[in-house]
């Protein structure tokens, strides 16, 4: 049995389809696909949008935030 944890999307927290291999990563913090595709569709003002950009911001500054 592996040991090795799976990374988890930040932003909707889910194991992506794809894996290691799968999505974006911003300092070692993993976005998924399907999360990457999703934000280029959301408008700015939107719940989605939002959540995604705070979780770029936790992996961007994870002292402030
Ligand atoms: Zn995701």
């Amino acid at each position: 049995m592996s040991s090795q944890v799976l990374p988890r999307c930040q932003c909707c927290q889910e194991v992506p389809a794809e894996g290691l291999y799968d999505g974006i990563r911003i300092q070692g913090i993993l976005f998924c696909s399907e999360c990457c595709h999703r934000i280029a569709l959301s408008s700015t003002d939107s719940f989605f949008y939002q959540r995604f950009l705070s979780g770029v911001k936790k992996a961007l500054f994870p002292m402030k935030y």
